[in-house]
């Protein structure tokens, strides 16, 4: 095999995949009997897998990140033109590409000041976690090192990311794990009844306070940051309740914590702001983001600090410890910011963060209309084009229905052509919320198209 595949011989990519390539977060067995499935092409929200078959991917590439849909020349061109001109340099050089797009990025973040390139939304957060150890020691004698994070978010796949996740059964293979990262409660307000203790009325100032209990339990002294996602995305598509945010930000202030706010999936669009955490006027210390930054054109990720949190790291100049000590590889990579740029272009271009909360807005009444129809649909929670509705076999007990079930649901959607997708809550076997995320660019026909697939597979599988 010499690697030149010619592309109409399918059979033998198909054979070569299942020879070598080991696919993510799959089982392999069932590839012994059955094609991998390899997708081939993708324009707007369509991709063509390698059998010809046409879906609407409803989940824009899997895992919510290709925001201004497939096969963008005005990206590829870009990022053509700069890779002939300089595609790489680490170190501690810039470059043209990274300099512009900070300053696009930092015009649509007011309060924030600084971007540190790298390549993934696990590296991302990552060095958000390595600033609080740093800043500890710099500021706190290492005291201030702890790191909160909540039940059902996820923050990434190295060791230490799984310390910081709330979704068991991602990390449950893994251990041992990094110290010093602590759970706290999330704000699903729709299994509060799941808290003990919560009220009806003021549930999201309620449910940030069970995180102020815990820092007062572990001593404020201790705790150096906070990560969140806006809305938790693989946990289950929450969305956070009335005055959780505003109260967050109060409890960080008053505890001198640093806020590190996880866009890794919402970042840059797909809730309709810019950033999931505009929505709730609240100004945050950190922000890391990947997914759709570039929109899968390119690998990027970045962090993005305020100038107080860059100033920590330049107060002491003659000391050779001071500075962030760190670095990416991939980070000089200008590939990313160079597609970047075209894709932020592109978004403000075509006007797509009003979109999005158009279309956000009309396929959440799509998804309400068949609540009204089916009784399995518990809740619906969506922000922007990023939705959920989960599923349970009883409105009045919540009870999950199973895994099996829901993947039944997936399967019949992807037999119509549509691909949506599903995700976890925190127990094995709880894996019951469909999850929506087009991209930026969909339109009603294609809403209703993914709606009518979703009410077919309903009624087939809960028939
Ligand atoms: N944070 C969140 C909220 C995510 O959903 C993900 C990935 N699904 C990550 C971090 C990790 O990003 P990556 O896979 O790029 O490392």
């Amino acid at each position: 095999m010499d690697g030149t595949f010619n592309e109409n011989d399918i059979s033998r990519i198909v054979e070569a995949d299942r020879a070598h390539v080991w696919h993510h977060l799959s089982q392999h067995k069932p590839y012994e009997t059955t094609d991998p499935r390899i997708i081939v092409e993708g324009k707007g929200m369509r991709v063509w897998d390698q059998k010809g078959k046409e879906h609407l991917d409803a989940v824009s590439g899997g895992v919510w990140t290709v925001n201004v849909g497939y096969g963008r020349e005005s990206i590829a061109n870009a990022v053509r033109d700069q890779l002939v001109k300089l595609n790489y340099f680490a170190g501690s050089a810039g470059s043209i590409p990274g300099a512009m797009f900070s300053e696009m990025l930092i015009d649509k973040m007011p309060g924030m000041s600084r971007v540190y390139y790298c390549n993934s939304g696990s590296e991302a957060n990552e060095k958000g976690f390595k600033m609080v150890r740093q800043i500890a020691v710099k500021r706190f004698g290492g005291k201030k090192h702890k790191i909160l994070f909540r039940d059902r978010d996820y923050h990434g796949t190295t060791i230490t990311c799984l310390s910081a996740t709330g979704q068991d059964e991602r990390a449950a293979q893994y251990g041992p794990f990094t110290p010093g990262f602590v759970r706290v409660p999330h704000c699903l307000e729709y299994r509060s009844f799941e808290q003990d203790g919560a009220p009806i009325e003021g549930y999201g100032v309620w449910a940030a306070n069970q995180i102020e209990k815990v820092i007062l339990e572990e001593g404020p002294e201790t705790v150096g940051g906070l990560c969140l996602e806006p809305v938790t995305a693989g946990g289950g598509v929450i969305t956070p309740p009335d005055g959780y945010w505003e109260r967050i930000r109060e409890i960080c202030d008053q505890y001198d914590i640093l806020l590190h706010i996880d866009e890794v999936v919402c970042g840059v669009g797909r809730t309709g702001t810019w950033f999931g955490y505009q929505h709730y006027g609240i100004k945050p210390d950190m922000v890391t983001m990947a997914k759709g930054v570039a929109s899968g054109y390119a690998a990027i990720a970045c962090l993005v600090t305020t100038e107080a949190v860059f100033d920590m790291f330049k107060d002491d100049a003659t000391d050779p410890m001071n500075y962030f000590r760190d670095i990416s590889t991939f980070g000089g990579c200008t590939a990313g910011p160079a597609a970047a740029i075209e894709n932020m272009n592109i978004i403000e271009r075509e006007g797509l963060l009003q979109n999005t909360l158009d279309m956000g807005a009309y396929m959440t009444d799509r998804l309400l209309e068949l609540k009204d129809k089916f009784s399995v649909i518990g809740d619906v929670r969506s922000k922007g084009l990023f939705l959920g509705a989960e599923l349970v076999t009883d409105r009045a007990t919540k009870e999950p229905v199973t895994e099996k079930l829901v993947q039944s649901v997936v399967g019949d959607c992807m037999q119509q052509g549509v691909i949506i997708g599903a995700t976890n809550r925190s127990l094995p076997g709880k894996n019951n919320t469909l999850c929506f995320s087009p991209a930026l660019i969909a339109k009603k026909d294609d809403i209703n198209q993914i709606i009518d697939a979703v009410d077919g597979a309903l009624g087939r599988v809960f028939a």
